[in-house]
């Protein structure tokens, strides 16, 4: 069953559906129409003969016209007055005899009476025993003829032609059949063969191989499946380095905190569960860890309902310069703890069309990301503001070390982070790589730009832009 659904079978039969359907169409024609086809080019001959004697009629040299016609093409010329009854005849080669049964006044009359002044007619020749074709016709003048005319030519006997035909094509139609058969074998296999290959070699896509052995003989489409299948692996290979990095990440993230709030819980069974300073001291600890553990935990819970899209976006317009204020004021507590200074610049009214929710929680993303990168001087600007583009623009600066360009176009990447070996954060804080991943997806799934830039040792500012709905209507540019 395989084989018959195979490109190799499917080619090599419709190869040969063709070829078939071209012989049984040229035998149709060559043999089985060929009496007709002769029949229609001896009416054509006869009829162009017509008109030479026609249009020659008043010629000096008549006679040599209809005599070259005559001879030329072997037919029989009769030129016939009614009115006197003479006939004057050009290579009588038995064809006055053709015509002996046949009443020429009846013939003229019908000429009389026909619209074209032409009248054809078929008959067969007893004597010679064969089919005579004869064109009838007037001389001169349509209404009151010189004379009339008279042509016959014979239908040669096709018996033998025809024999010889059948044998012919019988001959030629088992040649093309077996030539054709080897040609399109051939074919299919130069067509399905690169397509075994590659799909023995697509075989080990799931590990991540794929060894492309593309010839230069071979067709652009297998060269470009090839090509795709190859990018393909190449990705397989890089997501599953990546998954793996990706769980190590993960698990390391995880076991991180799990270990501190087990030894600080074994501390207070051990040794501080008498006494209240220290024991205060080592439950905030395990309480940072486990808000920290459930923070990376929803971190990695949002981030994955992003990339799925199961998390719509319900977007509304709202003053976004109050929520930001919102989302600002949650960092106060840090003013005093670390002594952070978010200083915000918001304009009063600025209305976006976005998802509310989701929008907190960029800002807070990069809001967080700045305080956390922040620089000596303790100092994080929020920027929100319209700009003549009419977009509404929000900004977040630090002067902390900023980002190395190597790391820019990836920062963006989940769970990129950048070595954190070299670098004095101002907060404690071992990040998780996901914070601005969570950030890229929301802004590109309200259609928004984003970036950053960042110079070394100077600091890092965060940006995107939406529309401005309240931005007033484009002006119509006028022609000077
Ligand atoms: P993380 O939880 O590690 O901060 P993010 O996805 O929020 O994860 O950020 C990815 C990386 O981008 C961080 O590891 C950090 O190195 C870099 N980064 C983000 N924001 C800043 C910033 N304001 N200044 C300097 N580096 C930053």
């Amino acid at each position: 069953m395989g084989f018959f659904r195979s490109i190799k079978f499917q080619v090599w039969l419709r190869f040969e559906i063709i070829v078939a359907c071209m012989l049984v169409f040229s035998y149709a024609f060559l043999v089985l129409f060929f009496p007709a086809f002769y029949e229609m080019m001896k009416i054509d001959e006869i009829s162009r003969s017509l008109e030479t004697i026609q249009s020659d009629w008043y010629d000096d040299d008549v006679r040599r016209t209809v005599e070259t016609v005559a001879y030329d093409n072997k037919m029989y010329v009769e030129i016939y007055s009614p009115r006197y009854g003479v006939s004057l005849p050009f290579n009588n080669m038995g064809g006055a005899a053709a015509i002996a049964n046949i009443s020429k006044r009846e013939c003229c009359a019908e000429v009389d009476d026909a619209e074209t002044g032409i009248v054809y007619k078929r008959f067969r020749d007893e004597r010679e025993n064969n089919t005579v074709l004869m064109v009838c016709s007037y001389l001169g003048d349509r209404r009151y003829p010189d004379a009339y005319i008279f042509i016959c030519s014979y239908l040669q006997p096709l018996g033998t032609t025809m024999a010889i035909f059948h044998r012919q094509f019988l001959f030629v139609a088992a040649v093309t059949a077996v030539f054709t058969m080897c040609i399109s074998l051939l074919f299919a296999a130069k067509i399905s063969n690169p397509i075994i290959i590659m799909n023995n070699a697509a075989k080990q896509l799931p590990q991540g191989r794929f060894n492309s052995r593309v010839r230069k003989r071979d067709f652009a489409e297998i060269k470009q499946l090839s090509e795709t299948l190859e990018s393909a692996s190449k990705e397989i290979a890089k997501s599953d380095g990546l998954r793996r990095e990706l769980m190590s990440n993960i698990s390391h993230d995880l076991r991180t905190p799990l270990t501190m709030i087990k030894a600080y819980a074994e501390m207070i069974r051990d040794l501080s569960g008498d006494n209240p300073e220290k024991r205060e001291r080592h439950l905030k600890v395990i309480i940072d860890e486990t808000d920290r553990l459930s923070s990376l935990v929803n971190d990695i819970l949002d981030l994955s309902k992003l990339e799925s899209g199961v998390a719509e976006i319900h977007k509304e317009s709202f003053n976004f310069g109050e929520r930001l204020g919102g989302v600002v004021s949650r960092f106060d507590i840090l003013r005093d703890s670390d002594g952070i200074n978010i200083e915000l610049h918001a304009g009063s009214m600025i209305m976006i069309e976005a998802d509310p929710i989701k929008m907190e929680q960029v800002v807070y993303n990069l809001i967080n990301n700045a305080v956390t990168y922040t620089g000596d001087d303790n100092t994080v600007i929020v920027r929100l503001y319209r700009t003549v583009e009419r977009t509404v623009r929000f900004e977040v600066t630090d002067h902390g070390d900023g980002i190395a360009p190597e790391h820019l176009p990836h920062i963006w990447d989940r769970y990129y982070k950048v070595s954190e070996r070299n670098k004095t954060h101002k907060r404690a804080k071992m990040g998780s790589g996901i914070g601005l991943s969570i950030v890229k997806n929301i802004l590109e799934q309200h259609g928004f730009r984003y970036g950053v830039d960042s110079e070394q040792g100077k600091g890092s500012t965060f940006w995107f832009e939406a529309p401005d709905p309240l931005a007033p209507p484009e002006q119509p540019k006028t022609k000077r």
